[in-house]
């Protein structure tokens, strides 16, 4: 069995402009020698000048959803191939902002995963409960059945990465307690596991919802939990980075 390597990645979501990738050098900078893997995901069209601005470093730069075909009559899309192309490594899919806003289902989510990978691109694919699923008892049958329904048969022996993300915890600084986070994540390896055998060993599953500098440390040091994806708190260089060093 091997461990996963932990991935801390941050989700600018529709935030950033030119001016701000003065903050991702920044957390090129500030890295040192850190035994995590480090990505940073801005809006679309940033993709490109981050992944020059950070050319030679070792922070990994995202895109946060892709379209599921290559290319087309897609207005107002950005697919995988085009965010390979501007030197993305990743991608996060299945976003609840957009599973939410934009009716994304899992059988989409799945779809768009093959077209990560046929680009070679890392998904990062999102998983939460609401809270009113939490509160009817439902959390780990809503989260393992999204885990089986967005994660296609292709992804065995390839690197992904599950996000489990309690949307209640979103952009809140709500969080669940560290039994709460270890059980959820629990069910997930072994959901994994009965998907795609050991290898599944070695796959991340990040925890998100409401990371910040002064929580960092015990959610990253919980059970099964290899690493984190950062909302509001990955705007800021230095709070990234807390978070980074605190894995
Ligand atoms: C997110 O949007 O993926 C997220 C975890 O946001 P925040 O850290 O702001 O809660």
């Amino acid at each position: 069995m091997t461990a996963p390597t932990p991935l801390i990645a941050g989700n600018w979501k529709m935030n950033g402009l030119a001016s701000s990738l003065a903050e991702a050098k920044a957390v090129a900078a500030g890295l040192g020698g850190s035994g995590v893997r480090v990505a940073i995901c801005p809006p679309s069209v940033l993709v490109h000048r981050m992944s020059e601005a950070l050319a030679g470093s070792s922070v990994l730069v995202g895109g946060q959803d892709a379209h599921y075909d290559d290319h087309g009559a897609f207005t107002g899309d950005v697919s995988a191939q085009m965010l390979a192309d501007a030197g993305a490594k990743l991608v996060i899919l299945g976003h609840s902002e957009r599973r939410d806003a934009y009716r994304e289902s899992d059988e989409l989510v799945a779809k768009k995963v093959l077209a990560a990978l046929r680009q070679g691109l890392e998904p990062i694919v999102c998983v939460g409960e609401t809270l009113t699923q939490r509160k009817a008892g439902q959390a780990l049958e809503v989260v393992t059945g999204q885990v089986r329904g967005s994660l296609p048969a292709e992804l065995k022996a390839r690197p992904f990465a599950v996000a489990y993300e309690p949307v209640w915890a979103i952009g809140t600084g709500l969080t669940p307690t560290i039994p709460e986070i270890e059980e959820v994540h629990g069910a997930i390896r072994d959901t994994l596991k009965s998907l795609f055998g050991a290898a599944a060993d070695s796959t991340p599953i990040l925890y998100g919802g409401s990371v910040k500098p002064n929580n960092a440390a015990e959610i990253l040091h919980a059970r099964e939990v290899s690493g984190a994806l950062v909302g509001g708190a990955s705007l800021k260089a230095q709070d990234f980075l807390a978070i980074v060093h605190a894995a």
